[in-house]
């Protein structure tokens, strides 16, 4: 058994070594760096679960669609997956239903108001778009099944889809979500009375709750963003995650939508389709190249974790990864890729 000096000075060699052969790590290791000693924002505290969380758990996680992952930091530790979860729940509901049935019930526009708003579109009695709450509502209503156990069953089957292996709710945050969740109920009856959700709708609350209990890492974050940029199938399992065609569903309402009432100041600066959450993830998406998942629990007056929209801002920026950032001619992320395929 070495001792401790000669362990420190492995890990080193083989920090270098690694960081010789996959650059991108470095860069990564570099921003977490940077970023670390951040401590702006707070952790969420409106169940005690959540205010558990310890605000230095920091966690850079990047998947290619040729299945290469970069994790630094706290890529392994668990958090509530929260309002990450809407935009997958959206593409079951697409999947199950198809566009015309879900587009009656929840609309693609962004609100500009918090997530947790009380408010439906006045023509439609839609709700405004699938990332507030009222839209998770909705489409978690959309969940088919003859009963809550088989609605469940397809509801972990398409995150333990995602993510590439088997994931579970946390049962301390649900009950916690369901016991303190009296404004997604009033959210959801208001919705009821104007028939956007069905009779079901009971169920279709313990099920909104349970999505938001999900219990995922920084990993799988990027995996899951990364299913989306490899146009629906998992590049780890290679297994489809979401039918092709509603791939650009989902990522143009986590383009306009995504990150609560920061949206379009994140599509301006950042220009990827993402989505945070209370918990303090952010799942982002570079289409055709990579997901990007961050944990990091302090989170800044909108709800969105502060360390990861710096580090994506930083992505962004460094590796010209905006939307809309058409000849970019500087660094390229994939030259940072080690063992690149093609
Ligand atoms: N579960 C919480 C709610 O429904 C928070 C969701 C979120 O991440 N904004 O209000």
């Amino acid at each position: 058994m070495p001792d401790n000096q000669s362990t420190g000075a492995l890990d080193d060699l083989i920090g270098c070594l690694k960081a010789a052969v996959a650059p991108f790590r470095a860069t990564l290791q570099e921003l977490h760096a940077k970023y670390r000693d951040v401590a702006d924002g707070k952790v969420a505290d409106y169940i005690p679960e959540l205010a558990l969380a310890d605000p230095k758990w920091f966690g850079i996680s990047v998947v290619t669609v040729d299945g290469q992952a970069f994790d630094v930091g706290d890529c392994q530790q668990l958090l509530s997956i929260q309002s990450v979860s809407k935009p997958f729940v959206f593409g079951m509901a697409l999947e199950d239903h198809g566009r015309e049935v879900v587009l009656k019930k929840v609309g693609v526009e962004p609100t500009g108001e918090a997530f947790n708003a009380i408010v439906l579109d006045e023509k439609s009695n839609r709700p405004f778009n699938p990332l507030v709450n009222a839209g998770a509502i909705a489409t978690a209503d959309l969940i088919p099944g003859k009963d809550f156990a088989e609605r469940i069953k397809r509801l972990m089957a398409t995150f333990s889809g995602y993510a590439g292996r088997d994931v579970y709710v946390d049962n301390a945050i649900f009950m916690s979500e369901r016991s303190t969740g009296h404004r997604n109920r009033a959210i959801a009856h208001l919705m009821l009375n104007f028939g956007m959700v069905s009779e079901k709708v009971e169920e279709s609350l313990e099920l909104y709750f349970q999505q938001c209990s999900i219990l995922v890492n920084a990993h799988d974050l990027a995996v899951m963003g990364a299913s989306l940029a490899n146009a629906g199938v998992n590049p780890i399992t290679k297994q489809r995650a979401l039918e092709r065609e509603y791939v650009k569903d989902v990522l143009s309402v986590m383009l306009t939508c995504g990150m609560y009432d920061y949206a379009g100041e994140w599509a301006y600066r950042v220009g990827l389709p993402a989505k945070s959450g209370v918990g303090g993830g952010i799942c982002a998406v570079v289409p055709g190249r990579c997901g990007i998942g961050i944990f990091s629990p302090l989170l800044d007056a909108r709800g969105n974790s502060v360390r990861g929209i710096k580090v994506c801002e930083e992505l962004s920026d460094r590796f010209g990864l905006h939307a809309f950032e058409l000849g970019f001619d500087g660094e390229r992320i994939e030259d940072q890729f080690y063992l690149r395929k093609k």
